[in-house]
């Protein structure tokens, strides 16, 4: 393992994303606390805050209700998530004028790895990079800037001054500015883990500090352990790339929403989604798992299992199938919350034709295959989703499926909504003698 003797990471972390885009897109806003609510409705909780909401004690994650006693004067708007996919590209791009974006981490957060003279003087590549962040968006979208050794410290270091801030962790300074930490500050310690170095007398990021790699690994259970400390320490530790485990999407449903019949509607929105994501980035699923929550407080989820697939029907089908017997399960509910996962993710192209599968059933799958890419392609070529299998209303709260969740930025194109379609579909379906 490497230790840097130079900064070696850049780590941009924007403040207040989602509250501050909203400043930024409506100037109506710019003076006012800004908290960002997800759905319209009383009972949600404020994904995002800017940090004037902050000073009333409001938070992300607190009821919009609470917020509006807080602070009466809160503007609640609601998040327009394509608004926010357009910006972070725009991010991109100042960035990229100054040093390469080495990852995207999240829709707000951006590592750049450092070389040569840029290691040198990391104080006026961050004041550029501001500067031309400001000229380009305003006043309000500001980012908190770290510098570090390695990626997990510069993360590390761009939480220590939000807002608008700037911190540098030179390798001969360590652990110096950790240690007024807590151990919850570390990426990757949540407040399970917390108890549980806890209880191995680890308290203080110092105590973590001195452990002995061997001691943290018995501690973690696991390699991570290992890693932990030598993240800590500015090890240059490589990255696991996470291959792709599963395409999913969830949602929880208003008030007018919560009928098995609206439900199913909207699982099969989601399910169509998620089947996009998985064959834009060709892939195939052989399992697919819903669960559904009802307002009572019942859990239920189910798998099933089937040959690699990548078509809509074949992903609606067995959706529907566990869906019908969910709801009769749990009697007609009211249902809260539902999600849709594809597991068993394969590229496409790595299964063999199953022998034991019927002629006609793979020919029929080919057929539906041919179709849904077809589909695929008329909703590329015309950039927004014209045709569908079935039902394609938007429950309430739209953008079902293009959700910015932590770790996935969606794509343009996953905003996809519907127009005039049965025509197109017409056509379609012609050609391919359906
Ligand atoms: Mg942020």
């Amino acid at each position: 393992m490497r230790q840097p003797t130079e900064i070696e990471s850049l780590y941009l972390d924007f403040d207040g994303f989602f509250a501050n885009a909203e400043k930024t897109l409506t100037p109506e806003l710019r003076d006012r606390p800004v908290g960002v609510l997800p759905l319209a409705s009383k009972h949600t909780s404020l994904i995002a805050r800017c940090y004037e909401a902050k000073r009333f004690g409001i938070e992300r994650g607190t009821r919009a209700l609470e917020a509006r006693q807080l602070c009466p004067d809160i503007a609640l708007p609601i998040a327009r998530h394509d608004e926010y996919v357009k910006l972070h590209h725009r991010i991109l791009k100042v960035v990229d004028r100054f040093v390469p974006v080495k990852k995207v981490w999240s829709i707000d957060e951006v590592e750049c790895a450092l070389i040569g003279r840029e290691r040198k003087n990391v104080e006026a590549l961050a004041h550029h990079i501001k500067t031309a962040l400001r000229a380009e968006f305003g006043e309000f979208l500001t980012c908190s800037i770290g510098f570090a050794p390695n990626q997990f410290l510069a993360k590390v270091a761009a939480e220590m001054n939000k807002p608008d801030g700037l911190e540098i962790l030179h390798p001969a300074d360590l652990p110096g500015p950790l240690l007024r930490l807590s151990l919850t500050d570390l990426p990757g310690i949540s407040s399970n883990m917390e108890q549980r170095l806890v209880k191995a007398n680890i308290c203080s990021i110092e105590t973590l500090w001195n452990l002995t790699p061997k001691h943290a690994r018995a501690i973690w259970h696991s390699v991570e352990g290992e890693r932990m400390w030598a993240q800590l320490r500015g090890f240059a530790v490589s990255q696991h790339e996470t291959t792709r485990r599963m395409f999913g999407h969830g949602r929880i449903l208003s008030s007018d929403w919560r009928t098995p019949e609206k439900g199913r509607d909207c699982l099969r929105l989601l399910t169509a989604k998620a089947a996009r994501r998985l064959r834009r980035e060709n892939y195939t699923a052989s399992a697919l798992s819903i669960s559904l929550s009802t307002q009572d407080g019942r859990c239920w989820r189910r798998e099933t299992r089937f040959f690699p697939a990548r078509d809509d029907h074949t992903f609606l089908q067995e959706m529907g199938r566990l869906y019908d017997s969910g709801i009769k399960l749990l009697g007609q509910p009211r249902l809260k919350k539902l999600s849709v996962i594809l597991h068993g993710i394969q590229q496409a192209g790595q299964t063999s034709d199953d022998l034991f599968e019927q002629t006609e059933t793979r020919t029929s799958r080919k057929r539906w295959e041919t179709l849904t890419d077809a589909m695929d392609m008329l909703n590329a070529r015309n950039g927004n989703c014209v045709v569908s299998l079935g039902i394609r209303k938007e429950p309430p709260g739209g953008y079902a499926g293009a959700k910015i969740a932590f770790g996935r930025v969606p794509e343009l194109n996953d905003f996809a909504m519907t127009p005039n379609a049965a025509r197109t579909l017409q056509k379609v379906l012609e050609k391919h003698e359906y």
